[in-house]
């Protein structure tokens, strides 16, 4: 068993890629009319997503919408591969991502430079044929049936083609890697801000999930959490501490070595993950410095604006 039900319409698949477990979920919807899918995960775990599937009791051609948060590899990687199993899917997809999902070459390169054997391990990406695509507007609202209904919500700053997507049965938002990775093992958050991080976009779309009041927050990294306005608030807490380190060290012109060793000394969550991370098959590959060096990218480019 791979699935967990979460509510009466809602359950989470553990795509266990290269074998981790709940460090990426899928999660499915399915109304009374419609079935949708909400993440891919990465190519390698597609078979675990269609087994998933088949233990919710859903067949492949009962699937409508694969939604996907926004298009990198460990979130989107595995559309392509996932359609080509789902006949009448389509992917719902930031008009700003659709081209790189139709043709995935340069996503895929773009994917091996920064993850390295990581990229590899997740494997390639796929295409999406273009007539599967669907681009949807910031508020557009998907009707699944059963009064079911799952609204568009653009959540820039993590990435320029990132949406979050609201669903009313739990008040539960699909953030992808608007609000950070949640590690159930730890009970902790960790920022999810790699290059090219837009700090003030990040924090307004944060507001504009808390402005919708929901209850629950469904992690794509990894699983559902109630008290969402609290981790929502939570996690800008953490952001500006972030932001407070990065700006002060940016304009002394400390090294990102020095920044990293500042950042665990400030952020009590970071330090408590250290262990785990630097033990995490995919986690250890560096991913703490890429989140550094989004910030420090961001606080350089502003303080020579
Ligand atoms: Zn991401």
């Amino acid at each position: 068993m791979h699935t967990q039900k979460l509510s009466e319409h809602i359950s989470i698949i553990d795509l266990k890629p290269v074998g981790l477990e709940k460090f990426i979920g899928s999660y499915v919807l399915k109304g009374e009319k419609a079935t949708a899918i909400v993440e891919t995960g990465p190519t390698c775990s597609v078979p675990n997503l269609l087994s998933g599937l088949r233990e919710i009791g859903i067949e492949n051609d009962d699937v409508d919408y694969v939604m996907v948060t926004h298009i990198h590899i460990d979130h989107a990687g595995g559309a392509g591969t996932l359609l080509a199993h789902l006949p009448k899917a389509k992917l719902v997809v930031h008009p700003k991502g659709a081209a790189h999902m139709i043709n995935p070459d340069k996503l895929w390169e773009a994917s091996k430079q920064v993850l390295g054997r990581v990229a590899t391990a997740y494997e390639k990406i796929e295409p999406v044929p273009q007539n599967r695509v669907m681009t949807p507007t910031d508020g557009q609202t998907f009707d699944l049936g059963d009064s079911l209904q799952v609204k568009v919500l653009e959540t820039l700053g993590h990435a320029s083609h990132h949406l979050g997507y609201f669903e009313n049965e739990t008040r539960g938002v699909f953030q992808g890697d608007a609000a950070g990775i949640y590690l159930p093992q730890l009970d902790v958050t960790i920022p999810t801000t790699p290059a090219p991080f837009n700090f003030e976009l990040t924090m307004s779309s944060i507001k504009k999930m808390e402005q919708l009041q929901p209850q629950r927050l469904y992690y794509t990294h990894y699983g559902p959490l109630d008290n969402a306005v609290g981790r929502l608030e939570k996690y800008r807490g953490q952001l500006d501490l972030w932001a407070g380190v990065v700006s002060e060290a940016v304009k002394r012109g400390d090294s990102e070595d020095s920044i990293y060793k500042q950042i665990l000394e400030h952020d009590r969550q970071m330090k408590t993950a250290l262990d785990f991370i630097t033990k995490h098959l995919v986690l250890r590959e560096g991913v703490l410095m890429q989140n550094i060096q989004g910030y420090v990218d961001y606080f350089r480019k502003k303080s020579l604006a």
